[in-house]
């Protein structure tokens, strides 16, 4: 049977055991699918140590960066993320570097809460691994204008300048912005730790303005608790996009799409339950 795995440190909290099996059952494809504890120091010796049979691995937090190192070959994508989520075993026994977070993001705002982002005026707040890793996917859809805001500018004016190219998409300080938005997409870790991005209630015209959060767990993250306070349409957060940017390695892996609905049914379901 095929092997896939997770690799991350810490691994024990991470979803995709569950979801990738979620997907195999469903897609009758026969694999098996663990978390893999890599160590800190060693990621490279831990992945090669799993391909010498595995088939497949996504990489999470700290190793993203690694993995884009380590693979022989990058998807386009890939490539302009500067990271790597997906790693696929070539028949040569290379290994193919992907990145599915941005095309995970996207198609859960499209499909899963049925927005559209063409013409739209969005506001994407950090500039570490998740957003350089949706800016091009973002920018496909052709928005009208994507500003990318971070703690640290000159970190976002980077991404600004490398993906400038593609669409019309500029840098900003928290504290430069008042205009309401369309869409405001946190890709800060401020959530994780319970903070907000200090940037202004203007920005969210009531009634409105979509706020997402790509954090997730069983309460309401502060980032959308204060959206929702200050009048957003909707909040979301990033359990879809999770479930999404599996679904897209499954692909890559497998060479199926699986229904992404029931899984994150299921993940909601458990999550709740706590
Ligand atoms: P990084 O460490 O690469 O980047 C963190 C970003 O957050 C930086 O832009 C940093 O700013 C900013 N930041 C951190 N703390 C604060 C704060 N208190 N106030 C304002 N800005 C802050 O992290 P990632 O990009 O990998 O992850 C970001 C978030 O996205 C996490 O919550 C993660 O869980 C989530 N994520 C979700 C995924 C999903 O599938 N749903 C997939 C990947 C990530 P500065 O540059 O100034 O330090």
């Amino acid at each position: 049977m095929d092997s896939y795995c997770v690799f991350g440190n810490p691994i024990g909290h991470s979803k995709s055991p569950l979801i990738h099996r979620l997907f195999a059952e469903q897609t009758g494809e026969r694999l098996t699918y663990e978390a893999v504890l890599a160590p800190l120091d060693d990621f490279s010796g831990c992945a090669r140590a799993f391909f010498a049979t595995g088939k497949g691995g996504n990489v999470t937090v700290p190793f993203k960066e690694q993995a884009y190192q380590l693979a022989g070959s990058l998807s386009a994508r890939a490539q302009r993320a500067g990271a790597v989520n997906t790693l696929k075993k070539l028949d040569d026994g290379s290994l193919l570097g992907d990145n599915t977070d941005g095309a995970g993001l996207v198609r859960d705002l499209i499909r899963n809460a049925g927005l559209t982002l063409a013409g739209k005026r969005i506001l994407l707040l950090g500039a570490g691994g998740a957003a350089r890793g949706v800016i091009e996917p973002i920018l496909a859809e052709k928005p009208a204008a994507l500003v990318i805001a971070n703690r640290t500018v000159e970190k976002a004016e980077d991404l600004a300048r490398l993906f400038a190219d593609l669409g019309p998409v500029s840098a900003s300080g928290f504290d430069w912005l008042e205009e309401p938005v369309d869409l405001i997409i946190n890709g800060t870790s401020a959530s994780l730790s319970g903070d907000l991005p200090p940037i202004s209630p203007s920005l969210i015209q009531p009634g409105h303005t979509v706020c997402y959060d790509m954090m997730y767990g069983k309460e309401m993250t502060a980032f959308n608790r204060w959206a929702s306070e200050h009048g957003a349409l909707r909040t979301l957060d990033g359990l879809g996009m999770l479930v999404e940017q599996a679904a897209e390695a499954f692909l890559l892996w497998r060479g199926v799409l699986p229904d992404s609905a029931p899984v994150l049914a299921e993940l909601r379901r458990q999550l709740a339950q706590g």
